[in-house]
C-alpha cells in the first residue's frame, strides 16, 4: 500500500497536518513520530499566548487532547523514527531507523527543532545528572535549592521564572546585558526577587563529583571567574532544526535549505520538491510559535491534498 500523506514529526505541526489532511478526505495518512505526540512545548511550565487559552495551564496540558482529536477522523500514529525521507518518480520512501520502510504520494516534514549545547566544559558530562534542558521535567529535583540557568531568550526566562517558584533562588546567567526574551517577561525577571541576574558572564565548568553537580565557574566580561555552588543548571541557549531526514545518501540534502539547515518553503509551505512539504520550527523564518507551527501544519495539509488530487485523478 501507498499512503496518500506521511507526515514526519508529531509536533503541533505535525498533528495540525494530520487532523486537516485526515478530515479533508486524504484516507491513508500515517503521522511518524518517534515518541510520545506532542512535541517540545510538551516540556513548557505555562503557555499563555496560545489563542483563546486562559489560565495556568503547562504545554502538556494543551497538548494532551490534540492526538485523540486526529484520530477520530482517521489519523495513524507510527511510533517509529524515521531515518531518511527520499523520492523516486512520484513516490516518496519513508525510512525508519528498524531498516523498514513505507511509500507514500505526498510527505510534510514537521520534524521541528531540539535544544542546542551551550559548549561549556563539563556540560556533556553532566548532562542528566544535574545539567539539564528541562525545567518542567527536572525542576521539582532542586525543591527547596538554588540553581543556574543560563541564556537570555524567551525559553531561560520564562523557564527562570517557573524555577524560582520551586526553588529558593535562580542564578540567571546571561552572556549580555540585555535580553532577547519579550519585554513582558524580561520585567517578571526583573521584579523576582529569588532571581540574580549575572550578566556578561558566559559559563566555563560545571564542576561535580559521581553524584553530581556541585557548583558552576562563569567568566565575566573583564576574565573574572565567579564560582556558583549550585545543584543543578539548566541551559536553554536556543534551538537546531531537525532535518536529518532530508540528507540523501549522497549527503546532499531532497530539497532547497538556506544556510542554517532550515527548509526553504512558499507560502504554501511548498517546498522544491513537488509533493514535499515543510511544517513549523524547520521551516525558514518560523516565528517558532506552537500558533504558527499549527498554522503552517494546516496549510501544509490543505497543499499536500490539492497535490495527492491532481496526482492521482
Ligand atoms: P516540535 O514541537 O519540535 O515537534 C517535532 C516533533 O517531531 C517532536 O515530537 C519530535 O519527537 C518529532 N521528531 C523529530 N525528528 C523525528 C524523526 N526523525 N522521526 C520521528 N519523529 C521525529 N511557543 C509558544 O507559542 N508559546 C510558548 O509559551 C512556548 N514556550 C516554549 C517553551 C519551551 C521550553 C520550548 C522548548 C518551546 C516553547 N515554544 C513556545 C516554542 C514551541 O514549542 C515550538 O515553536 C513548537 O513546538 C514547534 O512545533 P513543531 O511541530 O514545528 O515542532
Ligand atoms: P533564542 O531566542 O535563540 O535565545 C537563545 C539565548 O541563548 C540567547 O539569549 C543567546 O544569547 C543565548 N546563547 C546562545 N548560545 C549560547 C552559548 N553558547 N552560551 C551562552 N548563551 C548562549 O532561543 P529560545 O529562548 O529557546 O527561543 C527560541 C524561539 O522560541 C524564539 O523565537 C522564542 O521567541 C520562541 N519562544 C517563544 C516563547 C513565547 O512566545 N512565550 C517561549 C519560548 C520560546 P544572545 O541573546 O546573546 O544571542
Amino acid at each position: 500500500m501507498i499512503l496518500d500523506c506521511a507526515i514526519i514529526g508529531g509536533g503541533p505541526a505535525g498533528l495540525t497536518a494530520g487532523l486537516y489532511t485526515t478530515r479533508g478526505g486524504l484516507e491513508n495518512v500515517t503521522m511518524f513520530e518517534k515518541g510520545m505526540p506532542g512535541g517540545q512545548i510538551t516540556q513548557s511550565s505555562e503557555i499563555e499566548n496560545y489563542p483563546g487559552v486562559t489560565g495556568d495551564i503547562t504545554g502538556m496540558d494543551l497538548m494532551m487532547p490534540w492526538p485523540e482529536q486526529c484520530q477520530k477522523f482517521g489519523l495513524k500514529h507510527d511510533m517509529a523514527e524515521v531515518s531518511r525521507i527520499s523520492k523516486k518518480d512520484d513516490v516518496f520512501t519513508i525510512t525508519k531507523s528498524d531498516g523498514t520502510s513505507i511509500q507514500a504520494y505526498s510527505a510534510i516534514v514537521c520534524t521541528g527543532s531540539s535544544p542546542r549545547r551551550a559548549g561549556f566544559n563539563g556540560e556533556e558530562k553532566f548532562f542528566g545528572k544535574g545539567v539539564s534542558t528541562c525545567a518542567t521535567c527536572d525542576g521539582f529535583f532542586y525543591k527547596g535549592k538554588e540553581v543556574a540557568v543560563i541564556g537570555g531568550g524567551d525559553t531561560a526566562l520564562e523557564e527562570a521564572l517557573y524555577l524560582a517558584k520551586i526553588c529558593t533562588k535562580v542564578y540567571l546567567i546571561h552572556r549580555r546585558d540585555t535580553f532577547r526574551a519579550s519585554p513582558n517577561t524580561v520585567k517578571r525577571i526583573q521584579e523576582n526577587e529569588k532571581i540574580e541576574l549575572v550578566l556578561n558572564s558566559v559559563p566555563d565548568e560545571v564542576y561535580g563529583d559521581a553524584s553530581g553537580v556541585n557548583g558552576i565557574k562563569v567568566k565575566n566580561k573583564e576574565g573574572e571567574i565567579r564560582d556558583i555552588s549550585v545543584p543543578g543548571v539548566f541551559t536553554f541557549v536556543g534551538n537546531n532544526v531537525n532535518n536529518q531526514t532530508l540528507i540523501q545518501e549522497d549527503g546532499t540534502f531532497l530539497c532547497d535549505m538556506n544556510a542554517q539547515g532550515q527548509v526553504i518553503v512558499d507560502l504554501s509551505m511548498k517546498t522544491s520538491v513537488p509533493g514535499l512539504h515543510a511544517a513549523g520550527d524547520i521551516r525558514i523564518q518560523a516565528p517558532k510559535q506552537v500558533v504558527s507551527a499549527a498554522g503552517d501544519g494546516a496549510v501544509a495539509a490543505l497543499s499536500a491534498i490539492s497535490y495527492v488530487d491532481e496526482l492521482l485523478n
